[in-house]
């Protein structure tokens, strides 16, 4: 049982969280933290936090677990202002979806605190934002990535993986290099694509009848350019070597399907789709 957990940042993941821990009973007090006084009320008012702090300061203070959730650039920040305010045993974990550069910080600047952060990442979400978008079911069945690293307390990797598992989701452990690879490769090259994709077609002027004849497969292809702008802009900036080598790869990749559609190379074509549908129908039931 957590006796009071802080969330800074209580949007989709913080509250998200948070419900769900409170619907297991596994936590006594929420408290919660974002710059607007709208955002905190409404926070509040929906049952996502139990009280509203009106600083970090006062949301971490007499924390045992913090837990941050606001978006990639502002990770570092929050990191070092509440660093003077927590308990010397309290566990800081966060929710960021990229690792390798917030780890980078927390080197930096936790100094002996350092083994009490436990960067983790939940592969779970939805295009929504806000206290409103929460809901206790976000994280079951999903999976939550934790990136310990060499400094990380046992111990405090432990508490977060129970608490992660108190809300439903599958704990693993990763490398953070390779977390930061496997997730560009999965949703943050996706994520740019797809904005890509939306952004490109938005601009002709025939754009509203080319949309009205957008069919299933369009929408769910394009769901995830209905992101939130400023949560990818950080990721892309956060976590860009990675992605921009697999947009390389991706560029050969394009590169050789316009090369066989412009030779009217049908064999090459129907290679190329006939292993991504292996691929795919293998792995996705
Ligand atoms: P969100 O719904 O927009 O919530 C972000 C929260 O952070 C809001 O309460 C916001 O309120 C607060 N905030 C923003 N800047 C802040 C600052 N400088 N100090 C304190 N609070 C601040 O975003 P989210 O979807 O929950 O994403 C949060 C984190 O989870 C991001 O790092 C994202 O990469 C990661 N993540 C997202 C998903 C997803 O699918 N959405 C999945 C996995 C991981 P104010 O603006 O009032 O401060």
């Amino acid at each position: 049982m957590i006796n009071r957990l802080a969330v800074i940042g209580v949007g989709l993941i913080g509250g998200s969280l948070s419900l769900a821990l409170k619907e297991a009973g596994k936590v006594k007090e929420v408290i919660g933290y974002a710059r607007s006084e709208s955002v905190r009320q409404e926070a509040l008012e929906l049952g996502v936090i139990d009280r509203a702090a009106d600083s970090i300061a006062d949301a971490v203070n007499e924390a045992d677990i913090i837990f941050l959730a606001v978006p990639m650039a502002a990770m570092g920040s929050v990191l070092e202002e509440l660093l003077p305010h927590v308990k010397a045993d309290a566990i800081i974990t966060d929710g960021g979806s990229a690792k390798g550069q917030l780890v980078d910080i927390a080197r930096n600047i936790m100094g002996e605190q350092l083994g009490q952060f436990v960067p983790g990442h939940p592969i779970a979400g939805t295009e929504k934002s806000g206290p409103s978008a929460a809901f206790s079911t976000l994280y079951k069945d999903h999976r939550v990535v934790l990136t310990p690293i060499d400094e990380t307390n046992s111990s405090a990797v432990e508490t977060v993986t129970a608490m992660w598992q108190a809300t439903g989701a599958d704990v693993y452990e990763m490398d953070v290099q390779h977390h930061d690879v496997v997730l560009a490769a999965t949703s943050h090259l996706p994520h740019v694509l797809a904005f890509n994709l939306v952004g490109m077609l938005a601009e002709r002027d025939d754009c509203d009848e080319v949309l009205h004849y957008a069919a299933g497969g369009f929408r769910d292809f394009s769901r995830i350019a209905s992101g939130d702008a400023v949560m990818w802009r950080d990721i892309c900036l956060s976590n860009s070597d990675a992605i921009l080598g697999l947009i390389q790869q991706y560029k050969q990749g394009l590169s050789k399907l316009e090369d066989a559609i412009k030779s009217q190379d049908g064999d090459t074509l129907k290679a190329v789709f006939e292993s991504a549908k292996q691929a795919r129908d293998t792995r996705f039931k």
